[in-house]
């Protein structure tokens, strides 16, 4: 193995060690969380290692980056998240390879995924991006729509063809009162995901944790981890 094959392959161990425990300390079975490797910033290179070490699933911030390495990349068996913020005057290039886009946060974003996603003969799964940072109304901080906008989002992908209503997402807010209190934030998301299921039932997912604070999102029930430093180190840039 080459030096950076063995340390991916470290870390993704270590990461695995967290997910289990998690779901062994919150009762879950290992199989209900998915771990998602956020590669922003990393090369296609590293795309390609832990492709070998068993990674499916891999995201992606920025589609100046993301294009060109699920390019390079696209002879392997990964799924393809996006999860940054989205301009519309970027949704054909996600929608020509992202398999989810977990950041939907308005109805204009909707309408041009829907009609790109219908022109490349595509059906792409969305998350709502929940700003639990918005208070209940407007947007968040980092992307995102408030709790209070979720319902009416998420009828809208449910109601566009070439979309597919996968479930909620979000970040851990830096303010506001969910600040600091991750498990406390999280909770909330499985709260507005059992609000979801009841209109929209197949919307299962629930995307939540990073390195920082996976263990919470696991204990409170979130089916995805997007985890990007701990397995592929301290990010460069910041992205
Ligand atoms: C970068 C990023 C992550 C991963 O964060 P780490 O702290 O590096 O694990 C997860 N989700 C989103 C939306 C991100 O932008």
């Amino acid at each position: 193995m080459t030096d950076r094959k063995t340390e991916l392959a470290a870390n993704l161990a270590n990461v695995e060690q967290r997910i289990t425990a998690a779901c062994a300390a919150a009762g879950r079975e290992r199989e209900e969380v998915t771990l998602i490797v956020v590669t922003k910033t990393y090369p296609a290179s590293d795309v390609r290692i832990l492709s070998e070490l068993g990674v499916r699933h891999v995201a992606e911030n920025r589609d100046q980056d993301a294009a060109p390495k699920a390019a390079a990349c696209a002879d392997l068996p990964l799924k393809w998240h996006f999860v940054g913020q989205l301009q519309t005057n970027k949704v054909r290039s996600v929608v020509g390879y992202a398999d989810f886009v977990q950041s939907i946060d308005r109805a204009r974003l909707v309408t041009a995924l829907s009609k790109e996603a219908g022109r490349a003969g595509r059906e792409v799964g969305c998350l709502i991006q929940v700003a639990l940072d918005a208070g209940e109304s407007g947007r968040g901080e980092r992307g995102g729509v408030a709790p209070g906008g979720v319902e009416e989002l998420a009828g809208l992908v449910a109601g566009s063809p070439g979309l597919r209503l996968d479930g909620l997402m979000t970040v851990a807010p830096l303010t506001g009162e969910y600040a600091g209190r991750e498990q406390a934030a999280f909770g909330r998301l499985m709260d507005l995901s059992t609000d979801l299921r009841r209109a929209h039932p197949a919307a299962t997912m629930v995307s939540a944790g990073m390195s920082a604070d996976l263990e919470q999102a696991v204990a409170a029930g979130a089916t995805h981890v997007r985890v990007g430093t701990a397995v592929l180190g301290v990010r460069p840039r910041l992205g």
